[in-house]
Order: structure tokens, then C-alpha cells, then sequence
């Protein structure tokens, strides 16, 4: 599974980090920084949909 971000869509609410922060990373200002995405190992796949899920301006997707 690959975990992706539209940085021109996050608005820096942070709720996906409150689901897992070393799965949502988030720069300084609070923006998510995943850059080209990342990879999820199998036993952080749930908390990947939950965190994509939580993200009010649907900023992030799994694929
Ligand atoms: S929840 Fe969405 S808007 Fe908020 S920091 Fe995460 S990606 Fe950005």
C-alpha cells in the first residue's frame, strides 16, 4: 500500500497525524509532508485509511 498527499489541498488541520504522527508526518507548519508518498507496511494499513479517512479536506488517498 502506498500512502499519497495533495499538499495543495491540506489546510494543516492535523487530524491525520492525531491518528498515527510518524505515519502523517507534518512539516513545521503543520502541513503533511509525505512527499511523493510513502510506503505502509502491512501493520500500519489500518491506521493509513483511518488517518486518509479523518482528513476533512480529503487530502489523502491509499492506493
Ligand atoms: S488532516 Fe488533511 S488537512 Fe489536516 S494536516 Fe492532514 S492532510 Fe493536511
Amino acid at each position: 500500500m502506498r500512502l499519497r498527499a495533495d499538499n495543495e489541498v491540506c489546510e494543516a488541520h492535523g487530524q491525520c497525524a492525531m491518528v498515527d504522527d510518524e505515519l502523517f508526518t507534518l512539516d513545521e507548519d503543520g502541513y503533511i509532508a509525505l512527499g511523493d508518498g510513502i510506503e505502509v507496511t502491512p501493520e500500519r494499513e489500518q491506521a493509513a485509511r483511518l488517518g486518509a479517512a479523518a482528513c476533512p479536506m480529503g487530502a489523502l488517498r491509499v492506493e
